[in-house]
């Protein structure tokens, strides 16, 4: 077997077991969301389209060029292929995308407008290169589009800006963030989600 092949499989295995996992904490339901992992300089792993994670398998995934175009014959990438794509040309150190679809990421996405700021919170140090609570991290909110070449290039054009950031929002969509490996970029979702649900309910607890 060459090596591109053993990575798409150790790539496809990890996919699989964070699908599950996802798919349990609530995190990707009824098909929803998408995660991929860079496989060299010009292609990475991807889930197609449609495929529900809870029971994803290696068969739910593609190659794709980092253009976002399947490589895989007869399997068709999700549109937001592109976002993924754009991702690991504009971020080169990230090699794991993943993209959820909570309710807590659904709810405050709606809830704000340009930005959730994010300060003072222990969890913050999960996120690659913070290293205390006594910081800020700003995640900018991007209206939802069916357009996923209009909202690539929105996204881009604040990565190039705000290179440090570590994930974006999707109004009433969900979370997209990375790392450089996949369990970096699964230990990202996982402080995402925390800090989510932990501003909802300190929002609820702060109205009259
Ligand atoms: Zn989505």
């Amino acid at each position: 077997m060459d090596e591109k092949n053993a990575l798409c499989q150790q790539a496809a295995a990890q996919l699989v077991r964070v699908g599950h996992f996802f798919f349990e904490r609530g995190w990707v339901p009824a098909t929803s969301g998408n995660f991929s992992a860079r496989i060299d300089s010009n292609c990475m792993i991807i889930t197609v389209s449609g495929w529900h994670k809870g029971q994803l398998s290696p068969e739910g995934m593609l190659l794709a060029d980092l253009e976002g175009s399947s490589l895989t014959t007869g399997k068709r990438p999700s549109a937001e292929t592109l976002l993924h794509a754009a991702l690991y040309r504009r971020v080169p150190e990230a090699n794991a995308v993943f993209h959820t679809h909570s309710v807590y990421s659904t709810v405050l996405s709606r809830m704000l407008s340009g930005e959730l700021i994010l300060s003072d919170y222990e969890v913050l140090k999960a996120f690659s290169g913070i290293e205390t609570h006594e910081t800020t991290v700003r995640v900018p909110i991007f209206p939802n589009d069916q357009n996923m070449g209009r909202l690539a290039a929105a996204v881009d054009a604040y990565l190039a800006q705000n290179p440090d950031s570590p994930g974006y929002l999707i109004a009433g969509h969900g979370l997209y963030t990375w790392g450089r490996s996949v369990e970096e970029a699964c230990r990202h979702v996982e402080a995402f989600e925390f800090l989510f649900e932990c501003e909802v309910l300190r929002r609820r607890l702060a109205s009259p």
